[in-house]
């Protein structure tokens, strides 16, 4: 049975300014998602956004409120073993809140795997694989610096692949910034963009035609996520894929971007789909449209990042990798064991559940009061 289910807030300062079209992020709020049970398994989740409402609909504030005052009395005295009945009830009696809805199924998700003594990943339908390659953002808007940056993740063995933030720039400067990086790092190394939809559809057309003849390998929601038709053509015209990210909220979105061409990439976000479940609903549809999968971030720290990286483990068609780099990105760790990064990989967890311990005194230590 469900007993209690606490929502916490804990604000961590990143290594460095995130720079984003829509905002520039120099704090994450992790918002974690605990559920007790009253056979003692507890199970964690997470519900963090990038940039509040600069990026979507919720915030941290409001994914509190939202589960604190109408979720958790909704599911309380429920049974914490048959999670898909816990789930379907949130779904039937809450509208939206995708972000507040995916915690709490990573919490019980990671309860039930802990009860069964098996990882998160094989509740999922089990692994592929043991390790994800992780892109890593540069997002400093300066050339030299986003170079040094990147030089430095290569001599780690961290990360080869780099997606840069662009779309506060005009066109011109912002590719000559892209192309300037692609040019210092090599042909070995995969850079990519995200537009986070700030370009128009012409610009998009002189924006990634520079781009491709460049050999930057992946363009990331170029234009708004309401210009769907626009998303398809840009896919159609070029052979550099075109990836869908802001406008892919779920299987629903999925299933319309699938039945129109609408992208060649899908970037699958466990958040974003609003839970587990439907992101694995997201990337059943892509296999079959013959769609590639790329595993994308909210900057989640360690919990929404390891939740992650069990789904993500099952996608057979995961040919773009994945950006699951969000604990890296902040000045502290919330686990007594931190997540592994090592040659270009994350290892997903492989210990019962997300695998993984929530250090408590750090967490009562710096949880927002
Ligand atoms: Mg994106």
């Amino acid at each position: 049975m469900i007993q209690s289910i606490e929502t916490i807030l804990v604000d961590v300062p990143t290594i460095r300014p995130h720079k984003l079209s829509v905002a520039t992020m120099n704090t994450q709020t992790l918002v974690l998602v605990r559920v007790l049970c009253d056979d003692g398994v507890e199970g964690w989740g997470e519900a963090t956004t990038i940039g509040g409402l600069n990026y979507g609909d919720e915030s941290p504030e409001s994914v509190k409120v939202n589960i604190d005052t109408h979720m958790a009395p909704l599911l309380i005295g429920m049974d914490a073993r048959n999670v898909a009945l816990v789930m379907a009830k949130v779904r039937k009696v809450i509208q939206g809140n995708r972000f507040a809805k995916c915690a709490i199924e990573t919490a019980l998700m990671d309860a039930q795997a802990r009860r069964l003594n098996i990882p998160l990943s094989e509740l999922l339908g089990g692994r592929l694989r043991d390790e994800l390659p992780v892109a890593w953002t540069l997002a400093s808007g300066d050339t030299r610096k986003d170079i040094a940056e990147a030089e430095n993740m290569l001599e780690l063995r961290r990360h080869r692949i780099f997606k840069l933030k662009i779309g506060l720039r005009p066109v011109v400067e912002d590719v000559a910034h892209v192309l300037a990086i692609k040019k210092a790092l090599g042909d070995g190394v995969s850079v990519r963009v995200d537009v986070n939809q700030a370009w128009s559809e012409l610009d998009a057309v002189n924006g990634i035609a520079a781009l491709e003849a460049g050999g930057i390998d992946l363009i990331e929601q170029p234009v708004r996520a309401e210009n769907k038709a626009g998303l398809a053509r840009l896919a159609a015209r070029f052979a550099v894929p075109v990836m869908a990210d802001e406008v892919l909220h779920g299987p629903r979105d999925a299933f319309e971007l699938a039945t129109h061409a609408g992208a060649d990439v899908f970037a699958v976000k466990i958040a974003q789909s609003g839970g587990l479940t439907p992101a694995l609903q997201v990337a059943a549809i892509a296999q079959l449209a013959g769609i590639d999968l790329y595993g994308g971030t909210m900057l989640e720290g360690a919990i929404g990042t390891a939740a992650s990286a069990h789904v993500f483990s099952t996608f057979a068609n995961l040919n773009y990798g994945t950006e699951l780099f969000g604990p890296l990105l902040l000045t502290e760790e919330i686990l007594i064991e931190p997540l592994q990064y090592r040659d270009f990989m994350l290892q997903v967890p492989n210990k019962p559940g997300l695998g993984v311990q929530i250090d408590r005194d750090k967490l009562a230590f710096m949880r927002r009061k």
